[in-house]
């Protein structure tokens, strides 16, 4: 399988092809590698985001699309086997697991990832009734008896985020990665907030910061714009929304990046989890029209740095799309399959796709 790189240094430095994380385990010594990286995991129509540090790992969501397509439970538990293979110092354990909200394509693998893998810390709004929240009951119940489960409410968040040994059980030699949370669970109504708005659980999304020396990141759930907008309240002035790496939020939908969230965050990367447009079914990114040409057209207007040309199909409505050419540094699993982003503690990054971009051309109406 041929593979390929760009690596950015502020402009642009080129693609070559290389080698994505596969079960080989590396001959060079861990012990000088104090690079972070960021495995956005192709799960189709849902999210998956393991982060992995010089000493350790996380798993934020456990996607995502299955149906008689593609089934995000396989290709899930494949690459977090080939990731442990090039780990084994890692003893299959990942210390934190972050359910970010009960959507099924956030939480359909966890009690799988649970059972295959040794998970000991666990993060969560606490809000187990939506389409993944038997899910999330599951993971939370089986925390209390054998790992540590913290759940989180943004109303327990301080400006600036939150952050705990639960939520950061992280100590490594060297870099010391730093995670936190920036919003969480809605227990009670938002003043001002119409009752839709907080009924919608993408709302009560965990927000996921993580700073690995210069490095930085922060994953947004789905949270929609009544959460970023209290999001964004909680945090003014602080500087904690602002990062260098973002993932986007509900999947590239129209309702999810905001030009004042673009504004707070002054992005150099955009990371989008969906699936490709090409699958006709139902719960897809077809089905939905994800990510949409809206909220791409103002990540193209935010995002810094660039990568090499590209035509990608972008949602114009529900089930239709439009060939768009993009050249900033936006990238998405629906076009580009894994995707890991490895950052230095110097604030470089390198970013390695599972593929080079294929669009689909003339999307039909099945
Ligand atoms: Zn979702």
């Amino acid at each position: 399988m041929k593979l390929y790189t760009c690596v950015f240094l502020g402009v642009l430095a080129g693609c070559k092809p290389a080698t994505l994380p596969t079960g080989t385990p590396s001959k060079a010594p861990r012990s000088v590698d104090l690079t972070a990286t960021l495995h956005l995991i192709d799960v189709g129509q849902g999210a998956a985001t393991l982060i992995e540090f010089p000493c350790g790992a996380m798993l934020v969501d456990t996607g995502g699309e299955t149906g008689h397509l593609f089934d995000s439970g396989k290709v899930l538990n494949d690459y977090l086997e080939a990731f442990f293979a090039r780990r084994p110092e890692l003893a299959r354990t990942l210390d934190l697991l972050v359910l970010t909200h009960p959507h099924l394509d956030h939480t359909r693998n966890a009690r799988a990832v649970v059972e295959n893998f040794t998970v000991k810390n666990v993060v969560t709004d606490g809000e187990a009734r939506g389409s993944g929240g038997k899910q999330q009951a599951w993971v939370e119940s089986w925390a209390r008896a054998h790992a540590k489960l913290e759940v989180v409410a943004a109303s327990d968040i301080a400006a600036g985020g939150k952050s705990d040994a639960v939520i950061d059980p992280f100590v490594c030699q060297g870099v010391d990665p730093k995670v936190s949370v920036l919003w969480g669970g809605l227990p009670a109504r938002p003043d001002g907030w119409q009752e839709r708005a907080y009924a919608n659980h993408n709302n009560h999304s965990i927000v996921v910061r993580v700073d690995h020396g210069r490095a930085s990141f922060i994953l947004n759930g789905d949270l929609e714009e009544a959460g970023i907008e209290g999001l964004l309240e909680k945090h003014r002035g602080t500087g904690a929304l602002d990062a260098d790496v973002w993932q986007v939020g509900h999947h590239g939908s129209y309702n999810a990046t905001t030009v004042p969230m673009l504004e707070a965050l002054t992005p150099r990367i955009a990371l989008i989890p969906m699936g490709p447009p090409d699958r006709w079914a139902k719960w897809t990114a077809w089905q939905f029209g994800h990510p949409r040409k809206k909220a791409v057209d103002r990540l193209l207007a935010a995002v810094s740095d660039h990568r090499a040309p590209v035509e990608v199909l972008l949602g114009t409505g529900v089930q239709t799309f439009e060939l768009t050419g993009i050249d900033r540094a936006v990238y998405a699993t629906g076009w580009d399959g894994h995707v890991a982003v490895r950052a230095s503690p110097a604030g470089t990054y390198e970013i390695t796709t599972s593929h080079p971009v294929h669009a689909t051309l003339g999307v039909p109406t099945p």
